[in-house]
C-alpha cells in the first residue's frame, strides 16, 4: 500500500494497484462525468480485493456528445454503440460498460439521481463518499451527508483547459475537522445555502465550474486526478484516516503538457508534483452540530406516527421542502411538496414558460406534531425512498436558522 506524503515528487502511479481489506465495502461516487467515469474505470482496474466492493454511481445526467472526448469510458461506449447512446443515463451506460470487462469483485450500482434525492439508508452504510461533480451545490450537499454520518469524503476536480493540473481534497467527516463547506468563502457559502435553503427571493443560481476543452492536457489532468483519487480511496478504506482534512494541488512538474509544438508527452513519462495543505475547520460553518438520535427507518405512514412522544421534538428534514410554490410572473401555483433546490432548478413555469421564476410560498425544514405536514407520509412530502430523518429538539434548522415561516 503506497503511503501518501506531502510533496510527492518523481513518482508515477501508472502501474500501482491498491490492495484492500477483505470485508464488504460500499462507496458512493457522486458525478460520473469525465472525472467520475475515469475514477470508476480506474477503481475497476486497480482495486485488488477479496472483499465485495459496491460502488454506488450517482448522477442525474444523460450522455451528450460533448461528454465523449473527455472520457475514455464514454469514448469507448460511443465507439461501440454509436449515436444511439446519446440521451441515455450516464450511470446506466457506465455500469453496463464496466460489466462487460471481467471484474473480480467490484460491483457498480447505477443511481440516476441527484445526491440530495438518494435515500439515506443507501448512503449511511457507505465507507466513503467521492465527489467528482461540477456542481458546488452537490459537493455541499454531499458534505452535509458526510458530516451527518461521519463518513469521510474525497473531492476531486480538474483545472480548465490550457491550465493542466487537478486537485484532490480529503475530508475526515468528523465534527472537529474541516468539511467541504468550511473551505468555501463566507460569501459563496451564504449564496449556496440561500439557493438551497432560503425561501427569500433573489438568490443566484449556484455556479458550475467552467467547461473543459478536450485538449491533451485536460485529458491527462483528468487521468492523473482520477488515479490520485483511487489511491486516496484505497488509503481511506484501508486505514480510516485521522487528524486533519487536507487539500492537494496536482501539477505536472514540467511544461511538456503545454508544449509549443502542440504535442504532449506520453502520460507515463510525466512527473506530477503534489502540494498539500491542511484544512482547518471554519467555526461559522453550520454543519458540525451534534444531532439527536436518528430515526432508523421511516415507515410510509403519516410522519406524526414517527415522532417520538417527547415534547418539542421535531423531525428534521435534510433539505428544506417547498410545499406551495408560485410563479412570480403569472401567479401559477404548484401545490406539490418538492425539495427547494429542485424547485429552483425548474427551468420554466409550466403555465407561462417564464424561466426560473418559481418561488416558494410555504417552505419547511422540520416537521412537528402540530404541523400540517405531519399528516403527510415521507413520499407525499417528496422524500426519497429508503430515507432516514433526524429528530431534533430545537426549532433551529441545519441550514443556519433559515427556516421560512
Ligand atoms: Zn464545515
Ligand atoms: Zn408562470
Amino acid at each position: 500500500m503506497p503511503k501518501i506524503n506531502a510533496n510527492i515528487t518523481g513518482r508515477s502511479i501508472e502501474s500501482d494497484c491498491f490492495p484492500l481489506p477483505s470485508a464488504k465495502i460500499r462507496i458512493a461516487v457522486i458525478g460520473v462525468g469525465a472525472l467520475g467515469s475515469t475514477v470508476c474505470v480506474e477503481l475497476h482496474k486497480r482495486l485488488q480485493t477479496k472483499a465485495r466492493v459496491e460502488v454506488l454511481m450517482i448522477d442525474p445526467d444523460e450522455l451528450h456528445p460533448k461528454n465523449v472526448p473527455l472520457s475514455v469510458a464514454y469514448s469507448s461506449i460511443y465507439d461501440s454503440s454509436g449515436e444511439d447512446v446519446f440521451g441515455d443515463a450516464k450511470v446506466d451506460l457506465l455500469s453496463a460498460h464496466l460489466k462487460t470487462s471481467s471484474s473480480r469483485s467490484v460491483t457498480f450500482i447505477p443511481c440516476q439521481s441527484e445526491i440530495a434525492d438518494v435515500g439515506w439508508q443507501d448512503l449511511s452504510g457507505c465507507g466513503l463518499l467521492v465527489t467528482c461533480t461540477d456542481s458546488a451545490l452537490s459537493r455541499a450537499e454531499t458534505a452535509f451527508i458526510s458530516q451527518s454520518f461521519n463518513i469521510p469524503m474525497l473531492d476531486g476536480g480538474v483545472l480548465g483547459s490550457g491550465n493542466p493540473g487537478g486537485r484532490v481534497s480529503s475530508f475526515m467527516g468528523h465534527a472537529s475537522s474541516a468539511c467541504y463547506l468550511c473551505g468555501v468563502s463566507e460569501d459563496h457559502r451564504a449564496r449556496m445555502l440561500g439557493y438551497a435553503a432560503s425561501a427569500s427571493l433573489g438568490c443566484t443560481v449556484a455556479e458550475r465550474t467552467i467547461a473543459m476543452d478536450p485538449s491533451d492536457a485536460t485529458v491527462l489532468s483528468i487521468h492523473r486526478t482520477a488515479t490520485r483519487l483511487v489511491e486516496a480511496i484505497a488509503e481511506v478504506l484501508n486505514e480510516r484516516p485521522r487528524g486533519h482534512s487536507w487539500a492537494a494541488r496536482l501539477n505536472p512538474s514540467d511544461d511538456r503538457l503545454n508544449p509549443s509544438d502542440g504535442r504532449s508527452a506520453p502520460s507515463s513519462s510525466i512527473v506530477w508534483q503534489e502540494d498539500r495543505i491542511e484544512l482547518s475547520r471554519s467555526h461559522t460553518c453550520p454543519w458540525h452540530e451534534r444531532r439527536m438520535n436518528l430515526v432508523s427507518v421511516l415507515p410510509e405512514r403519516p410522519l406524526r406516527d414517527s415522532l417520538p412522544a417527547v415534547e418539542d421534538v421535531k423531525l428534521q428534514l435534510p433539505w428544506p421542502v417547498s410545499l406551495i410554490a408560485r410563479c412570480a410572473v403569472c401567479g401559477y401555483v404548484i401545490r406539490r411538496p418538492q425539495r427547494l433546490a429542485s424547485l429552483r432548478r425548474m427551468r420554466s413555469c409550466v403555465s407561462c414558460g417564464a424561466e426560473s421564476r418559481m418561488d416558494p410560498v410555504d417552505c419547511i425544514s422540520s416537521v412537528g406534531e402540530s404541523d400540517p405536514a405531519a399528516e403527510l407520509t415521507p413520499r407525499q412530502l417528496g422524500l426519497p425512498p429508503r430515507h432516514l430523518l433526524f429528530v431534533r429538539r430545537s426549532m433551529k434548522s441545519y441550514w443556519g436558522d433559515r427556516e421560512a415561516s
